[in-house]
């Protein structure tokens, strides 16, 4: 049988092909999507060349949807589950995984394999590994465009404040509030954080960032915001840093501004250029006890079914970050061409199918 699909066609190029519906192995899923959305990661792919070229890729990581089919030894995931489809998959049997690093089963960032070295979520069907283990029931009462934000945003975003080991009282400034950022942000807040800098310019960011728990608002186009962190703060800076944006160099602001004994939080995709600089006399000389932590979002599905009942127990509306929403399939290339423009109102696109 056959399917359409939105695809990376090169290096640059996106448009829809036709391939087979995938099959089903002894322990996975075929699932049906109901709502997709776009990523910044899927922008770095196609138009950064981020992870090198791929010729009919289909694209997409982040889905909410029906299952269609499982494999005969998936136990517990039923046909007609509505579920939600973690942007990583790992393989649970990995020694990775049993280290605690699933995200790097098979391999470093190998738990990433939609729209990276499988085909993704953009097509009538998609394959979905260790349906057991990979997917998460969806709570009757959670909508599938709010879930949505559980593939990819809300679970990066929370990782971030994890890395940083975000603790009651810290001071912690988020570098970057488009949606990951933004998630960061809500996650300082929920974890105890006491004063959020946040770090955008877009209104409808920094609205946003208000909304989630930022106490302080810095445009870094309005200055080095390593003065302003510092301004604010009586020169001492902050307990912690995420990185949710900026480039390369951004982690020379963060290692300014951070406090010694702090910790870095990156979940920015680095998507081009050799080499992160570190500056030598902030790092305290290689003394100062400034830790880089950076990493990949974890799936599975025990830690996304904890992530899911915090939408459930309204203690996080996702539905503030959906700016732009679209009804059907054929919106998908205007959804991804918002995500590659970024114009100025836009935090993510939606498409409910
Ligand atoms: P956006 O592009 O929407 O947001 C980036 C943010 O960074 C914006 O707030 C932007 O400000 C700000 N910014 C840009 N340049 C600078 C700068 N020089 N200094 C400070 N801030 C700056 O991205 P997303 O929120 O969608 O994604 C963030 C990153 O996370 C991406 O690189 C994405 O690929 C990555 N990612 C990582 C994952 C992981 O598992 N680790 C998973 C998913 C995504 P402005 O308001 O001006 O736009
Ligand atoms: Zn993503």
């Amino acid at each position: 049988m056959k399917m359409k699909g939105y695809a990376m066609l090169g290096i640059g190029k996106t448009g829809w092909i036709e391939k087979d519906v995938p099959a089903c192995g002894p322990l996975d899923a075929i699932v049906r999507p109901l709502a997709v959305s776009p990523c910044t990661s899927d922008v770095h792919t196609v138009w950064e060349g981020a992870i090198g070229d791929r010729k009919d890729m289909i694209l997409g990581h982040e889905a909410v949807g029906e299952v269609v089919e499982v494999g005969k030894l998936v136990k517990d995931i039923k046909v007609g589950d509505k579920v939600i489809v973690p942007a990583i998959t790992p393989d649970w049997g990995s020694l990775e995984a049993q280290g605690g690093y699933s995200m790097h089963s098979g391999g470093m960032l190998a738990g990433w394999k939609f729209s990276n070295f499988k085909d993704g979520v953009f097509a009538e069907y998609f394959h979905v590994n260790e349906a057991d283990a990979n997917l998460a029931r969806l709570p009757a009462g959670v909508n599938v465009a709010d879930a949505v934000m559980l593939s990819d945003m809300v679970p990066t975003g929370f990782h971030g404040a994890e890395l940083a080991q975000v603790t009651f009282g810290d001071s912690v400034c988020v570098i970057g509030i488009g949606p990951v950022g933004l998630m960061s942000v809500a996650a300082c807040a929920l974890g105890g954080a006491g004063r959020v800098f946040a770090v955008g310019s877009r209104p409808n960011c920094v609205e946003a960032a208000k909304f989630y728990g930022a106490t302080d608002i810095l445009n870094y186009r309005d200055g080095d915001i390593v003065e302003q962190v510092m301004d604010k703060t009586n020169g001492k800076g902050v307990d912690k840093v995420i990185v949710a944006g900026g480039d390369n160099d951004t982690f020379i602001q963060a290692i300014q501004m951070l406090k010694p004994g702090g910790r870095i939080g990156n979940v920015n995709y680095l998507g081009s250029g050799d080499y992160v600089r570190i500056p030598r006399v902030e790092w305290g000389c290689g003394m100062g006890h400034k830790t880089i932590a950076g990493g990949l979002m974890p799936g599975g599905r025990l830690r996304m079914e904890k992530l899911v009942s915090l939408l459930e127990y309204k203690r996080l509306d996702t539905s503030r970050l959906l700016t732009h929403r679209f009804k059907g399939f054929e919106h998908m290339e205007e959804a991804l061409m918002l995500m590659k423009d970024k114009p100025r109102d836009l935090i993510k696109p939606v498409v409910v199918l």
